[in-house]
């Protein structure tokens, strides 16, 4: 059986703290795909293309890839035979979510496992929203998020 994980987000911008995940599972799965949300109710700053292309951009995993999907998680993993969600994990603030979420998608579909993954204490503050609040604010975001990153925000937020 081939072992693959999915790890599902809005990665509207991937951080440190999501490539830091991302190279912690990667060894335990043959595969592992980032797979960005394209929510037609939550509004991002980058397009779903415009994130799945910094996500590639930002990786160099050879088991790891990055597709797109609008709909539920679940139906995603079916059509790619994808046994395990994975989802990290911040202060306590994330946990009432993520609990919710891993209980409805066990609910839709009793085979399929969350797993949640401890954000590294280094990046348990970074998250997409604080990001993009610095950027917009022309703040230093070296460290929080890739360079190819940066340069996007930059673009998104030139005067
Ligand atoms: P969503 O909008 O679905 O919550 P995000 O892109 O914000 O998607 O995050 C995707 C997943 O990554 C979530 O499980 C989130 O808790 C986790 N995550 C976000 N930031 C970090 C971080 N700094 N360290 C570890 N996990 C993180």
């Amino acid at each position: 059986m081939t072992r693959v994980a999915v790890y599902p987000g809005s990665f509207d911008p991937i951080t440190m703290g999501h490539i830091d995940i991302i190279k912690r599972i990667a060894p335990h799965y043959d595969r592992v795909i980032v797979l960005v949300a394209q929510s037609s109710q939550k509004q991002s700053l980058f397009t779903a293309q415009e994130r799945k292309d910094l996500i590639e951009k930002s990786l160099d995993l050879s088991n790891v890839s990055v597709d797109i999907f609008e709909g539920l998680t679940v139906d995603y993993m079916k059509k790619v035979k994808a046994q395990v969600i994975v989802r990290g994990l911040r202060a306590v603030v994330d946990f009432e979510y993520e609990m919710t979420m891993a209980s409805m998608n066990k609910k839709l579909t009793p085979a399929i496992e969350t797993m949640l993954v401890f954000a590294s204490p280094e990046y348990y503050y970074v998250s997409s929203r604080g990001v993009k609040e610095i950027a917009m604010h022309l703040g230093d975001l070296k460290g929080l998020v890739p360079k190819v990153v940066i340069q996007a925000l930059h673009r998104k937020f030139k005067k």
